[in-house]
């Protein structure tokens, strides 16, 4: 029985998991977390809208009657190519074949210190510290008697005016013009200032402009001060300085703008191509090392006419490509070719509203948000969890109450060494 190690545990390296067959393959999941994720709704957890568990799923759960899978936790350090095996934080795995499903990380473009200075919702938890700034911020300036301190700690900079970048826009501008009224009566709404810098001339970039435009107004009635064609070009001692060398203070800067693959130290520079990703041919196959080597996801470089900069880094082709690659994996044969269907693209802008592209057509308002409801539903894993979202939210779309708004600070000691990475 030939051994599958795939590295990651996300939409891709999941659904791959699930569609190998049971008697043909053994495998092997590692990833650093023990949880699959759900990256669509890190802002509301970032936001206290949404609880961590409600967007995960154990993966050991999911393994539970999978006899022919095993989950190992790790990090990967190293894959050696040669030796076919893969060293994590805490072992070292044999592999037949590999699947690299990592996804992608913060791109912070060389900018010098962003990654230790700047807070972000690329992962579980990133999200939940960044919403323990947020609380902490909003509790500190509480307490705060000099007026012009309490303007510096409630200012906010989201920087990348796409829909990462958008959704925790809307959803700080929530917390500015409901939850501020409502729960701190020692702030005023104004107090807090939310500012989102968009390299670029409109919002929501990959979308259509009435999208855009629809993002902007929207923001904007929540109170996010946007500022297109901005780029940041550094950010030290709480200053933002910006490509026109002004400045200005920002005590909390989120960062969305930009992805760059997970590293996979051990794979020679030329099986990457453009971001980091790793080049692979129309079955998700690396060029090369076809037999033994396959990646699949936002990690994967799939270059076709149609996508010369590969495919958008979207749940919907990191499923479709492992669903694919299971099939040609299945019938030992890789005859099915990958085909990409673009299903739309969608985002919030604050509680009721939202924008979609799909197809020719966009929607926008009520709509749109009922359509992103069901179809973030649809994908979210567990009926648990799809239970617990969905009253979560029409909960919060009856009251702005939420039982989530807690400071939770973790312990420092004893240290985790192990952990450090
Ligand atoms: C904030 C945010 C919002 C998004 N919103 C949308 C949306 O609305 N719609 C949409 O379609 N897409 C959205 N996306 C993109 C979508 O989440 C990705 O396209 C999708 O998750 C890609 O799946 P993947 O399996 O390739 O990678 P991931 O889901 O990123 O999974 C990668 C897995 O690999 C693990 N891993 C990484 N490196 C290592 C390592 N060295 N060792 C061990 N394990 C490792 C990680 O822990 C993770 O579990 C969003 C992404 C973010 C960050």
């Amino acid at each position: 029985m030939q051994t599958i190690v795939i590295i990651g545990g996300g939409f891709a390296g999941l659904t791959l998991a699930r569609h190998l067959h049971k008697k043909k393959y053994r495998v092997k999941l590692v990833d650093r977390d023990n949880f699959h994720p759900f990256p669509p709704l890190y802002y509301q957890v970032a936001s206290s809208g949404l609880d961590p568990s409600n967007i995960t799923f154990p993966l050991r759960r999911e393994f539970r009657k999978m006899k022919n899978t095993t989950y190992h936790l790790g990090h990967v350090k190293e894959i050696d190519i040669e030796a076919k095996t893969v060293r994590t934080s805490y072992e070292m795995i044999t592999y037949d074949r590999l699947v690299i499903a990592a996804g992608t990380r913060n791109n912070y473009f060389g900018i010098d210190k962003l990654a230790e200075t700047t807070y972000g919702i690329k992962s579980v938890g990133q999200a939940s510290h960044t919403r323990d700034e947020i609380l902490d911020r909003l509790e500190r300036a509480a307490i705060c008697t000099d007026p012009e301190r309490r303007k510096e700690l409630l200012s906010f900079v989201v920087v990348g005016g796409g829909p990462a970048g958008v959704e925790i826009a809307g959803a700080l501008g929530e917390i500015k013009k409901y939850i501020i009224p409502r729960e701190y009566p020692e702030l005023k709404p104004s107090d807090m200032n939310i500012t989102l810098l968009e390299g670029t001339d409109r919002l929501l970039h990959s979308m259509s402009t009435k999208a855009s435009e629809k993002a902007f107004t929207g923001l904007k009635e929540l109170m996010v001060n946007i500022r297109l064609k901005t780029s940041l070009k550094g950010y030290k001692d709480k200053i933002i300085t910006l490509a026109d060398n002004s400045s200005f203070y920002c005590e909390t800067l989120i960062w969305t703008a930009g992805v760059t693959a997970e590293p996979m130290p051990g794979l020679p520079e030329k099986l990457l191509g453009h971001g980091g990703r790793v080049i692979v041919d129309v079955y998700n196959r690396v060029p090369g090392h076809e037999d033994d080597i396959c990646a699949i996801g936002d990690i994967a470089l799939m270059q076709t006419d149609r996508y010369p900069r590969g495919h958008p880094q979207l749940a919907r082709p990191a499923i479709d490509q492992a669903v694919n690659l299971a099939r040609n994996l299945n019938a030992e044969s890789f005859i099915r070719p990958y085909r990409y269907r673009d299903l739309g693209t969608m985002a919030t802008i604050g509680k009721h509203k939202a924008v979609a592209d799909i197809g020719p057509m966009h929607f926008s308002g009520i709509t749109a948000w009922l359509a992103w409801l069901f179809v973030h539903l649809m994908t979210l894993m567990g009926m648990r969890n799809k239970i617990n979202v969905m009253l979560n939210w029409i909960w919060n779309y009856i009251t702005y109450n939420s039982s989530l708004r807690l400071l939770l600070r973790p312990v420092k000691y004893p240290l985790r060494r192990h952990w450090g990475d």
